[in-house]
């Protein structure tokens, strides 16, 4: 589903992807992890072509993103496939929780408000917030938020769900509660990209593990064993400054 080859990024004359390779898989989960300014969020960036890649090959359900003449429709059909959530959930202060759901399946899909009320109602309820729908953001939680953003990129049914360490700015209680929505939506088979410094979400949820070290991948394999059995020193060194 996500096919990337070689990719290279720069910027300036700052290489922070310098050739990387590797595939996603439909319904699989993966995380990517590595110390802070490594490239995991540049990755990710190319992944909905938030950012253009200099070098090398890069498909996304079936749309070589690299190509020159990329067009607008392709990037509207691309960012409706893949589903970004953000550390700082991004979403509009001024609209409520129903109208930040409403919004992108009104404009960008040309659904009715009724629909897509409708739409927006079924994910509010998976993500257990049906009872916020009128609050406005600053009336809710880390956590809660975090949630709504979850729930307005579902409501575009993306193929593709891409997360950028969608817990790192919670505090620590409201952790739980934003994993535990990500894991029911791994179990249902949703495809996922996780940058995540949650070293137990990664193995027990994640089925693979990308471990970047300086704009490389420096290992990656099972989650589960990435973890418990690294290989590398630069891993070992990672995970045990963790905790
Ligand atoms: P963190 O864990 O801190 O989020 P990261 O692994 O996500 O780090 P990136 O955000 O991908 O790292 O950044 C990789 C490098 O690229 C860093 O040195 C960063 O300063 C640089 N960088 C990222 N975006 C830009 C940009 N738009 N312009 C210039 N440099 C950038
Ligand atoms: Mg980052």
């Amino acid at each position: 589903i996500i096919i990337f080859e070689n990719i290279e990024k720069n910027f300036g004359s700052l290489k922070v992807l310098k050739g990387i390779t590797g595939e996603i898989q439909s319904g699989e989960v993966v995380a990517v992890i590595g110390a802070s300014g490594c490239g995991k969020s540049t990755l990710l960036r190319c992944f909905n072509r938030l950012e253009r890649i200099d070098h090398g090959s890069l498909v996304v359900n079936g749309m070589e993103l690299s190509q020159p003449n990329f067009q607008t429709q392709q990037l509207r059909q691309l960012r409706t496939q893949v589903g970004m959530v953000f550390q700082q959930f991004n979403l509009f202060p001024h609209l409520s929780v129903l109208e930040n759901l409403t919004l992108a399946p009104r404009k960008v899909l040309g659904k009715t408000a009724k629909e897509s009320a409708q739409i927006a109602g079924l994910y509010l309820e998976k993500v257990g917030l049906f009872d916020k729908a009128s609050a406005y953001p600053e009336q809710l939680s880390g956590g809660q938020k975090q949630r709504v953003a979850i729930a307005r990129s579902l409501c575009m049914n993306p193929q593709i769900m891409l997360f950028d360490e969608p817990t790192s700015a919670l505090d620590p209680e409201l952790v739980g509660e934003v994993l535990q929505v990500m894991q029911q939506l791994a179990a249902e088979g949703m495809t996922m990209v996780v940058v995540t410094h949650e070293m137990q979400f990664a193995k027990e949820v994640a089925h693979r593990v990308i471990f970047m070290d300086k704009g490389v991948v420096a290992e990656q394999g099972a989650a589960y064993e990435v973890i418990t059995n690294p290989q590398s020193d630069r891993l070992r060194t990672f995970l045990s400054r963790l905790d």
